[in-house]
């Protein structure tokens, strides 16, 4: 477990500029955006608009960060993983599917755990 604050704080900086980047870049505003520790997904999204992202995201591949980013603040538009989210996702980050099987997915709603395809059940 980590115990370096500051290297924590810098994580947490680093990934909330990536989500900035992205809410304009989507015209989404998420209400709260959370940075913490999270051992079974990459990030979440709540329906009242509450973006939770791993603060590990920050030592990933860029475009990993930005395929786990863009999907969550993707869901402040669209609430499901439908044909329209995937459009969408596909227009900002046309690589996400070599990323979408990685470490049990994105994982969106809490209580559920992707299966093979990567697909939330
Ligand atoms: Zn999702």
């Amino acid at each position: 477990m980590q115990t370096q604050i500051h290297v924590h704080e810098e994580r947490r900086r680093y990934i909330r500029n990536r989500v900035d980047f992205w809410a304009q870049r989507l015209s989404v505003t998420p209400r709260l955006v959370r940075v913490q520790r999270m051992t079974r997904k990459w990030g979440s999204c709540s329906t009242s608009g509450t973006i939770t992202l791993a603060s590990d995201l920050a030592d990933q591949e860029a475009g990993f960060q930005d395929f786990v980013i863009a999907h969550e603040l993707l869901h402040l538009r669209v609430p499901n993983h439908g044909k329209l989210f995937k459009a969408l996702l596909t227009v900002h980050v046309p690589e996400w599917k070599k990323y979408d099987l990685r470490r049990g997915n994105v994982g969106c709603e809490p209580t559920s755990v992707p299966n093979e395809n990567g697909e939330p059940s």
